[in-house]
């Protein structure tokens, strides 16, 4: 459809909650929050505000400012306290746009051709500003439900939160605001193909990053006589029989059960492949474990895995090398023992003047089960709203903030129930966008799903 065809949804009248979830969505986008050069603590503010106006009292919204421009926001829906509460999380800084590479302001709202055009659109000021629009909708209906209902939202996602201002200094600082029985996050949404869904992605866990020096030392001397025993060339050959290794297949809960919903989804050769995965072939040599292991991403999905990225020799063009160093960055698969993977390194360089050393502490990452009590309502309310769609667990080959939570004790999935075509990943891109439809039924999915997940209906 085209701009001059397109028929603007507000202007065929919103319903008073989705003119509101509006509201907060425009203003949070409208709100500068780039990581290191906007402003997350206006945009705290700005969400306090609106909760305090629609009621909340004063002890329950919290808008903290750990450091200038920076802003974490936590509220809290008190319920009967029956159960421990559930986190609602979402990040409040976007990456950088410029208006130059854009077609519209990358920092106001346009709605056009049937999307709502801005930075953080979707990544991540949808789930935000949901969450801010359910919370006062729950409220203003007195709803009561049978856990608190909390919601924070967080600063410098963005950056991984490197200098602990966001989801780390909540739970360092205000552990107790937050503490809850399982948090929803980013992490996961619903996939259309030709407009029709086909999958409901739920996180649940990711990859542990680990990296490794690899270092070999010599005596040196000068290029004009040089000796056998060569740095670069011993690492070199190290190197060559790293290329060749694989780290032996490994399923857990959630790969199981992508590769069965994905077999299912798909068909064909893939299917058949994923099928005697699943059914306990792990031998690296049967051609279905080969065509898997020759695509990246399942690649990724079926082992932990590592790679050479930095190399560096050597003082000058004519003296011998006096060290060899290159960096290794391993992947490695959730709940395997990070430890292993020295020893599998050192084994196979199989020289020990290679020296091995591991560079910083890893983030662990515990996955988060799947529970019925999680998993139940999803699939449920999923059926409802995307019939047809399969409800798919994944597993990130990159950390996200959900690994803080998670490592913290809190179980967290990737969840979001907004729609958009599988094809299309405009996040952290140019022209990022979101269907507008699927912020209207999104927010509603949301508003239903943590309804179900706190006694209500
Ligand atoms: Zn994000």
């Amino acid at each position: 459809m085209s701009a001059a065809t397109w028929t603007p949804l507000a202007a065929e009248g919103l319903n008073v909650n989705q003119q509101r979830a509006f509201d907060i969505y425009k203003e949070l986008i409208e709100i500068n929050t780039v990581t290191a050069t906007g402003d997350t603590a206006k945009a705290a503010e700005a969400m306090a505000a609106r909760l305090r106006a629609a009621g909340f009292p004063e002890a329950d919204v919290h808008a903290f400012s750990p450091a200038p421009r920076k802003g974490n926001l936590v509220a809290r829906l008190r319920g009967t306290g029956a159960r421990k509460p559930v986190l609602l999380v979402a990040h409040i800084d976007v990456v950088p746009a410029s208006r130059e590479d854009w077609s519209t302001d990358p920092f106001k709202l346009t709605e056009q051709d049937g999307y709502f055009y801005a930075r953080g659109s979707g990544d991540d000021k949808y789930m935000a500003a949901s969450f801010v629009a359910n919370l006062i909708r729950y409220r203003q209906e007195g709803y009561r439900p049978d856990r608190d209902i909390i919601l924070a939202l967080e600063t410098d996602e963005e950056i991984l939160d490197k200098d602990a201002l966001g989801v780390q200094w909540l739970l360092k600082n205000h552990r107790d605001l937050i503490d809850a029985e399982f948090a929803l996050n980013e992490g996961g949404g619903v996939g259309l193909k030709n407009g029709k869904p086909v999958r409901n992605s739920v996180q649940t866990s990711e990859k542990v990053s680990v990296s490794y020096a690899l270092t070999v030392k010599n005596k040196g001397g000068h290029s004009a006589a040089p000796v056998k025993d060569n740095a670069i060339y011993r690492l070199a050959a190290g190197l060559t029989r790293l290329s060749a290794l694989s780290f032996p297949l490994k399923l857990n809960e959630t790969t199981w059960a992508y590769f069965e919903r994905t077999a299912q989804m798909e068909g064909g050769q893939l299917a058949d492949d994923l099928r005697s995965v699943l059914s306990g072939q792990t031998d690296p040599a049967a051609p279905s474990v080969a065509r898997l292991s020759a695509g990246t991403f399942f690649n990724a999905q079926l082992r932990t895995t590592c790679v050479a990225t930095l190399l560096e020799a050597g003082p000058a063009i004519n003296a011998l090398p006096q060290f060899a160093t290159a960096k290794v960055n391993c992947r490695v698969m959730p709940g395997d023992p990070v430890d292993a993977v020295k020893t599998t390194l050192e084994r196979v360089l199989a020289d020990d003047q290679i020296v091995v050393t591991q560079l910083d502490p890893p983030t662990l990452s515990e996955p988060s089960a799947l529970r019925d009590e999680v998993i139940g309502p999803i699939a449920k309310l999923s059926a409802e709203f995307w019939p047809g769609a399969v409800v798919l667990p994944t597993m990130s080959g990159g950390a996200t903030d959900g690994s803080y939570l998670r490592n913290a004790g809190i179980p967290t999935y990737g969840h979001s129930g907004l729609a958009g075509d599988v094809a299309e990943n405009r996040a952290h891109g140019r022209d990022e966008r979101i269907l507008v439809k699927s912020f209207f039924e999104g927010g509603e999915y949301l508003y239903r799903l943590v309804k179900a997940f706190s006694g209500g209906q």
